[in-house]
């Protein structure tokens, strides 16, 4: 049976640094529904046209666009073994439509790790936030630099900061994310799978942390 792994936690809380270091372990494909989003606004598709305008405010897409996005990257040959979700689902109403894409793969969520990380640190981590232009690498300016200022350690591409992580917008996801994603937690709780992990403690630990509330789960 196919394997999801969900990574839960508020923007900032290290999903996607972590998706990064450990995907290739789990022999799992690294699905990010941010970056699904960013790819679609680069190609300038109708889907990254209208996400564009809900990104730039921190706001969530809509529902039906993002797991129709979502269940079609699913339904390619890379997922076929499961995959490591990384910012999807972020409403119930996401949550039961995995569900049932999940089912009409035979497949099902296997464990639910939630990164908590507090508040007053996720504006911090988003500011100081710096991405890869070509891939999407993550770095930040304090806590995990490059080896060479400016430029991507894998694809010597330049690195920017994302539009969204100004601190107004940072604001209004955090916000968001409170008020929309957060009853996840409860969610998953209920059904057993979630796992709670310290996103507190240096990047290597989270990921030893992570690796091993997975393993648990299988
Ligand atoms: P998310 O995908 O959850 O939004 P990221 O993985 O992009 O978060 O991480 C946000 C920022 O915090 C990045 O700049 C990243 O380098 C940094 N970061 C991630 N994990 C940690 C950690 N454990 N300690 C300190 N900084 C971290
Ligand atoms: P992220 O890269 O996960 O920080 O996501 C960046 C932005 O993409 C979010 O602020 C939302 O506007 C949008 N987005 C990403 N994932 C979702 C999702 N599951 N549901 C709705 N909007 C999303």
């Amino acid at each position: 049976m196919a394997t999801y792994i969900i990574l839960l936690g508020p923007p900032g809380a290290g999903k996607g640094t972590q998706a990064e270091l450990i995907s290739e372990k789990l022999g799992l494909v690294h699905v990010s529904s941010g970056d699904l989003f960013r790819e679609n606004r680069k190609m300038k598709t109708e889907l990254g046209q209208l996400a564009q305008s809900y990104m730039n405010r921190g706001e969530l897409v809509p529902d039906d666009v993002t797991i129709a996005m979502v269940k079609e990257r699913l339904s390619r040959p890379d997922c076929v073994k499961g995959a490591l979700l990384d910012g999807f689902p972020r409403t119930p109403a996401q949550a039961d439509a995995l569900a049932t894409m999940l089912g009409d793969l035979s497949g099902r969520v296997n464990s639910v790790p939630y990164i908590s990380v507090p508040s007053e640190v996720l504006i911090e981590r988003l500011s100081g936030r710096w991405t890869c232009r070509a891939e999407g690498h993550v770095y930040h300016s304090k806590y995990n630099p490059p080896k060479t200022a400016g430029k991507c350690d894998i694809e010597g591409s330049e690195l920017y900061q994302r539009e969204d992580d100004t601190p107004a917008t940072v604001e209004n996801r955090i916000r968001v994310y409170f008020a929309q994603t957060s009853p996840l937690i409860e969610y998953y709780r209920q059904r057993g799978l979630l796992a709670e992990i310290d996103g507190m403690r240096p990047i290597d630990q989270v990921a030893v942390d992570l690796l091993a509330a997975i393993e648990k789960s299988r």
